[in-house]
């Protein structure tokens, strides 16, 4: 392999892609930044430097890999949310741009300049973080069942320089006897015959944090039901979940003796958070 010029580079990678990816220049862009330590704009100002046969060498295997499908923030370790550099595993979901929406109906419930905050199944830590981040003097408890989890949210509220508190745990066992004001998740929530699973990045991602039994709704369900006993009065509850499930989850609150009850739609529209 000899060196190449790095627009010639992109662009033939980019072509690989194009089958696989509907942002296939991004990921091609974003891998090369990668194996140069550049960032994406020092791509385009140099576009004509060339690229040696070693990161060349290494630049084609990452983009083989994401031509297998594999998602660009695996190969590369990490993924933005909220403006936050955040390191992602395979233990654990990519953080989307979906879930923002959770964390703007959360702020908006956190008038105050401290308080108390759980996020549970908190993964990468990108809701427990971002909300951190936004309220400096807010206590925050960030919850996952598996061990590479908390390992990798404690790793990120490190390199943010963000102290939140990270505990192994299933839901809200083994939490000390406490109240929160704002209890925030984005549980798993898809069936597992969901076709969705079989297509792109989702294959890669753990199955623990995508699907929940009951058509996907048992682990909200759960939530629900657990979630008032550790609410202080007057607190709020905000789960994320699929866009045919606001209903249920509506439903599951007003049982549960919830008021205050409104769903939100996601930047496409579409059921995304509900809150009581
Ligand atoms: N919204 C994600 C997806 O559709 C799933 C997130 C989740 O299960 N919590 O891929």
């Amino acid at each position: 392999m000899s060196a190449a010029r790095i627009d010639a580079v992109l662009a033939e990678a980019a072509e690989q892609l194009g089958n696989i990816s509907d942002t296939a220049r991004l990921d091609a862009d974003v891998l090369l930044a990668h194996v140069l330590e550049r960032s994406r704009t020092w791509l385009y100002t140099w576009n004509d430097r060339l690229v040696d046969s070693s990161d060349l060498a290494a630049y084609q295997a990452l983009v083989s890999r994401r031509a297998e499908g594999e998602p660009v923030a695996y190969l590369v370790g990490e993924r933005e949310f909220w403006g936050l550099p955040l390191y992602t595993s395979p233990a654990t979901l990519i953080p989307r741009p979906d879930t923002e929406c959770l964390v703007e109906q959360a702020l908006m419930r956190m008038p105050g300049k401290t308080g108390q905050l759980l996020d549970l199944g908190t993964g990468t830590g990108a809701i427990a973080l971002a909300l951190k981040s936004e309220r400096p003097g807010w206590d925050v408890t960030a919850v996952d069942l598996f061990d590479e989890a908390v390992a990798l949210a404690r790793r990120n509220a490190q390199r943010l320089n963000l102290d939140i508190r990270c505990r192994q745990g299933n839901w809200f066992d083994g939490l000390p006897p406490m109240h929160f004001d704002v209890i925030v998740s984005n549980p798993p929530y898809i069936a597992d015959h969901d076709e969705h699973l079989d297509q792109g990045d989702v294959r890669f991602e753990p199955r623990s944090a995508l699907v929940a039994t009951g058509e996907g709704l048992d682990d909200l369900a759960h939530l629900v039901n657990e979630a008032r006993t550790w609410l202080f009065p007057g607190g709020w509850l905000l789960l994320e979940h699929g866009h045919g499930q606001g209903e249920a989850v509506r439903c599951a609150m007003h049982q549960a003796g919830f008021g205050h009850i409104d769903t939100v739609q996601d930047i496409g529209r579409r059921d995304r958070v509900t809150l009581a």
